[in-house]
């Protein structure tokens, strides 16, 4: 009996596969699936009263790709690669079995198909897709690490050609219904409603059960194998670029060259096992688990509110309040109103509210330009953002955020005018970058309600915000403010207060290590250019531009106005005040470590030279690289052992979303876990000793290292770490 999949035949032996796993919203490639689908594939095969078939879903979208929950826990497990090489094989043998059963199959695909799903389709001999607003096909298994498994690397570029299939599957890049036809992907486009009608009509037609490939004198569209002038052009350009993209840190990109250049020259079946033995090599290895685990499992936990406390009402914003539309309010605004509220945008004088408003007005335009938004869609937005100084305005608002100056003295201002015209029971959220939440509530009259809703700037594209409770912060203030960011569709992280909380504290320990290394006479090129290689976005002086100098000295004065006798000046104090000094104060100030001219790019200020001559010896690039991800991956466990980060996924998370923390490497406590405790402790002692306290261990990483203990923790039949 088949609990995923409906297996009906009609009078004229159509049979038609129905595809429902039980219990989950999206069909996905379940160890269940696989062995139902294995004992359909024998009775389309065997059955003499099945003439065709139709695999169709029974849910919303088609299918996508294999459930990464089962695939995560391999490299824990121990799996091998040729192990893993087998789980790619068992699937490859079946979806040629379905391919080559000698009966027409085509695929009704009712909404979205992805990696294995798509892979599915592709393995039959006929694809109709549904045109419509959503729907996407696309292998994207590069995106956590792995390559198309099941038959993807070696089916798509023999039905598109190399030099079209290199860039889906090494980029992940989704196809939208036209796009798909355009390309050949599918066959045909139909209304949801009417694909399975569709392939009922092809199979009426009376068509051939041969997949292209196993057609006699079978070609490669355009090609394939060295001695093709343009195959060949298309991988040398293919693997230089992923090499420019991914500095060979991730193995994915490189691997699905490898599986399409080494299988597009071989017979089909051996072509499927060399896909196979790639496959394999990427499960068994610590990238995959590390994305897997943190850009989907951990990120889909964190998405479905998985932090949310039980008990309080789920809650919508309908109005919000927003105090102060500088860049960051402004954006704030944005997001809000295109998730559907009315947003109350209040600021000092009219005309810098209406600026604010402006932000909204321009990326609309933008969206406009590029046909993405309309006319009337970008007014509706408009509409619902209501520029004030007053604050009477803030009357029936269900969440008010401030985004003002960070001052204590203003924020405790906006607070109070705010409290006192809001309803008794609405929450008053702070986006502060570094001001402790405590400290910030005492402004409050009722600081149970006050919580830290930190966003990162550009507010519309950046992924994560980091939530954060004071000691006075209830439950139901934490309840309210994930169900905002949920309203949002971004990424919230938990943490406790602490000064820079998660975040802003681990972004400014880089800053301060590539400020060190100018000191130390290091090249600022080598600087920069060792940040980028290890995977970070931008290096660490081209960090502290965009966030500006100035930002960071006030910081830092604050800080060491509030810690007193307590503060110690980080090591790059001195390069830091001696910019400020200088005037070089940032990039929205007209330069800082970069000059930007505005013909042409930007470009390392050579007057950096002059101030921190570069020492005649320069260090390995590698040492470099290793300073920048093991000082923010021990300031999150820092973090961790402080109680500011109470579950590592917080800390992953918040390093690749929130600050560009290599992915590669499944964010910052990943990263130690997978270095080895006890080996990151060693190096970190080594480091200490050679640059100083910053890279001492923390106590708990002493004693991780000592107990074997970990992080996460092992799947349940895992061999120990
Ligand atoms: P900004 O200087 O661009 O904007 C601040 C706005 O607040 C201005 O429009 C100002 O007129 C307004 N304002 C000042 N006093 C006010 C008052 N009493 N009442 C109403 N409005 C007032 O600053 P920003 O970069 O948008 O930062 C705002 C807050 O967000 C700060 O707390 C900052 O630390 C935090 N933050 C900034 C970033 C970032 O990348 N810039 C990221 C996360 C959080």
């Amino acid at each position: 009996m088949s609990n995923t999949i409906r297996f009906d035949v009609d009078g004229d032996g159509i049979a038609t596969l129905t595809i429902d796993i039980p219990g989950k919203s999206m069909n996905v490639i379940t160890p269940e699936f696989q062995a139902d689908l294995a004992a359909a594939v024998a009775r389309i095969a065997d059955d003499s009263g099945v003439k065709a078939a139709i695999l169709t879903s029974a849910k919303r979208d088609f299918m996508a790709g294999a459930d990464l929950k089962d695939l995560v826990t391999a490299y824990d497990r121990g799996v091998s690669a040729a192990e893993a090489a087998g789980f790619s094989a068992e699937i490859n043998k079946l979806y040629r079995k379905l391919e080559t059963c000698g009966k027409p199959v085509a695929a009704a695909m009712n909404g979205l198909a992805l990696g294995g799903g798509l892979e599915l389709a592709l393995a039959c001999h006929y694809r109709v897709l549904a045109d419509a607003p959503k729907v996407v096909v696309g292998l994207p298994e590069v995106k956590v690490g792995l390559l198309p498994g099941a038959g993807g690397t070696q089916r798509l570029p023999r039905l598109i050609g190399i030099a079209n299939a290199l860039p889906l599957m090494a980029e992940g890049k989704h196809l939208k219904p036209a796009e798909a036809l355009k390309l050949g992907v599918v066959h045909e486009l139909a209304p949801p409603e009417a694909v399975v009608q569709r392939a009922r009509a092809w199979i009426g037609s009376g068509p051939e059960p041969v997949a292209p490939w196993d057609r006699k004198g079978f070609k490669v569209p355009g090609g394939a194998g060295q001695q093709n002038p343009g195959v060949a052009q298309t991988f040398m350009v293919g693997t230089a670029l992923a090499a420019k993209v991914t500095w060979r840190n991730y193995p994915a990109p490189l691997a699905i060259m490898s599986a399409v250049y080494e299988g597009s020259q071989l017979p089909f079946d051996r072509a499927l096992a060399v896909e196979s033995k790639y496959f394999g090599k990427l499960l068994s290895g610590p990238v995959a688990r590390n994305m897997m685990r943190t850009l989907f499992v951990n990120k889909g936990l964190a998405d479905s509110l998985a932090r949310r406390p039980e008990g309080v009402p789920r809650s919508k914003v309908g109005r919000l309040g927003v105090l102060g539309a500088g860049m960051m309010g402004a954006g704030i605004a944005y997001v809000s109103a295109q998730a559907g509220m009315d947003v109350v945008l209040l600021d000092t004088s009219l005309e810098a509210a209406e600026k604010g408003k402006g932000y909204s007005r321009k990326l609309l335009d933008k969206g406009i330009e590029r046909g993405k938004v309309s006319r009337e869609q970008a007014d509706a937005l408009l509409a619902k953002i209501h520029p004030t100084t007053e604050y009477a305005d803030l009357a029936g608002c269900d969440l008010v955020i401030e985004a003002v100056f960070e001052q204590r003295d203003i924020k405790a201002d906006v607070t109070g005018k705010a409290e006192a015209v809001m309803g008794k029971d609405t929450v008053f959220a702070s986006n502060t970058s570094t001001l402790p939440i405590t400290g910030l509530a005492q402004a409050s009259k009722r600081p149970r309600l006050f919580i830290g809703v930190h966003f990162f700037s550009p507010v519309d594209k950046m992924p994560l915000v980091e939530i954060i409770l004071g000691k006075k912060t209830s439950p139901e203030a934490l309840a309210r403010a994930l169900d905002y960011v949920a309203q949002l569709k971004k990424t919230p992280i938990v943490v406790n207060d602490s000064r820079g909380f998660y975040t802003s504290r681990v972004i400014g320990t880089i800053a301060n290590e590539g400020q060190a290394m100018l000191a130390e006479g290091v090249a600022p090129a080598l600087i920069e250019n060792a940040a980028r290689m290890a995977g970070f976005p931008v290096g660490p002086l081209a960090v502290s531009d965009e966030v500006t100098l100035e930002l960071q000295w006030k910081i830092m004065r604050q800080t060491e106005q509030d810690l007193g006798a307590r503060f110690v000046r980080p090591v790059g104090y001195d390069v830091l005040r001696k910019m400020i000094d200088l005037g070089r104060l940032g990039r929205r100030q007209g330069g800082g470590y970069y000059d930007y001219p505005s013909d042409g790019a930007k470009h390392l200020w050579p007057g950096l030279r002059e101030h921190w001559p570069v020492a005649a010896e320069q260090p390995d690039v590698q040492e470099v690289m290793k300073r920048f991800l093991f000082i923010e991956a021990l300031e999150s466990a820092r973090c961790m052992e402080e109680g500011v980060i109470t579950h590592p996924a917080d800390a992953d998370l918040g390093s690749i979303l929130g600050i560009g923390y290599p992915a590669w490497t499944g964010g910052a406590i990943s990263y130690i876990e997978t270095f080895g405790i006890p080996e990151f402790v060693a190096e970190c002692q080594r480091l200490a000793k050679r640059y100083g306290p910053r890279f001492k261990p923390t106590r708990t990483l002493r004693r991780m290292a000592r107990e074997g203990q970990r992080f996460y923790p092992l799947p349940a039949s895992g061999k120990a770490a």
